[in-house]
């Protein structure tokens, strides 16, 4: 296990929290950790590798349940363990599939039943997390227990096992813990690919001006400094509902740009869109796109001043070892040799 970076603490005014042990500088990971479960966003179930969530057309199909898909058979059989159960009720199911929430819930009893792997060293326990049951408005608990009415077809014969979990995680208060603790599991592309639950993450409290970001490779989630934290100080992120907005407003933005390839992008909209705190990882990957773009375009220079960029936020953002600032420094390399060719 890697070094403890953080603790959890709970300051009276604003409840749990996370704060650093020790002096973390920028660019240092904080934390890092695989999901206790996961599963991949309806949307991607035919595109997104089941295990390493790389994407691509020509996947292939799990012969059973013929939903879930595999980039390699090294990825099915590490993904197996997760998948053995599901399969066959997924199987049963077709071609109904369960929305994300149901059939992550579903995996998360299947670990709670198997007892093989339980979040004991995890700083916060989903028996510890919030599910706001008692302060759920009448509409939201009528669409918890449709779902929980999907989860028990989807369960089919297997529901008398619901009554070996651990107390007060019942199939709604289950389903209520994930809407409020889960986290969407971006792609390089920003793209929401699944959605997954990191037990200790829900004591990350938001911030404006956070000290750290949350970057995925595949499925395992890490947190990096984004500048200097000091020992006892709070690890705090950007606030949620703003990141993701940020994100609708990447999407749109991508949108733009590859409806406009050939069009030379108006430069005051750009500067709006790569107005983040910085260092942002998001201003990172459109500044990837931006540069991608303009060596398209054969502009070189610019090029290789985006890419540039893109790679001096990544340092911090991603670390030099992640996929995607290996892309970005590959690119830069592309660049710096057609200059020179020139
Ligand atoms: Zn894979
Ligand atoms: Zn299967
Ligand atoms: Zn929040």
């Amino acid at each position: 296990m890697m070094a403890v970076n953080m603790e959890r603490f709970v300051s009276e005014a604003k409840g749990n929290g996370l704060r650093a042990l020790r002096e973390i500088k920028a660019g240092e990971v904080i934390h890092s950790c695989e999901p206790y479960a996961f599963c991949i966003a309806k949307d991607f179930l035919k595109t997104a590798c089941q295990s390493c969530l790389k994407r691509g057309e020509s996947l292939s199909r799990c012969s059973q349940c013929k939903t879930a898909r595999y980039c390699s058979a090294q990825c099915q059989k590490q993904a197996w363990p997760d998948h053995k159960r599901e399969c066959k009720y997924l199987k049963r199911l077709q071609p109904r599939i369960p929305t994300d929430s149901v059939r992550l819930v579903a995996r998360i009893i299947f670990k709670l039943l198997s007892q093989s792997e339980s979040d004991q060293e995890e700083l916060y326990s989903i028996v510890e997390h919030q599910s706001h049951l008692a302060d759920m408005s009448e509409e939201k608990k009528e669409g918890l227990r449709h779902l929980c009415t999907t989860l028990q077809v989807y369960l089919g014969e297997e529901n008398h096992d619901l009554s070996q979990l651990p107390p007060g995680l019942d199939p709604i208060s289950l389903l209520a813990r994930v809407t409020c603790n889960c986290f969407s599991i971006s792609d390089g592309e920003l793209q929401d690919v699944g959605v997954g639950l990191y037990p200790s993450m829900p004591l990350l409290t938001h911030d404006c001006q956070p000290n750290c970001v949350m970057i995925f490779e595949g499925k395992r989630l890490t947190l990096r400094a984004v500048r200097l934290i000091r020992p006892c100080e709070e690890v705090q992120h950007i606030k949620r509902r703003l990141s993701s907005f940020l994100i609708e407003l990447l999407k749109e933005s991508q949108a733009l740009l590859h409806r406009y390839t050939d069009v030379v992008p108006d430069r005051n909209a750009l500067t709006l869109l790569l107005y983040y705190s910085d260092p942002h990882p998001s201003r990172a990957v459109e500044l990837l796109r931006v540069g991608k773009l303009q060596h398209y375009q054969g502009r070189l220079e610019e090029a290789q001043g985006s890419f540039t960029q893109a790679y001096d936020i990544m340092k911090v953002t991603h670390g030099t070892a992640h996929a995607l600032t290996n892309e970005v420094s590959r690119k830069l390399s592309e660049c710096q040799a057609e200059l020179g060719r020139v």
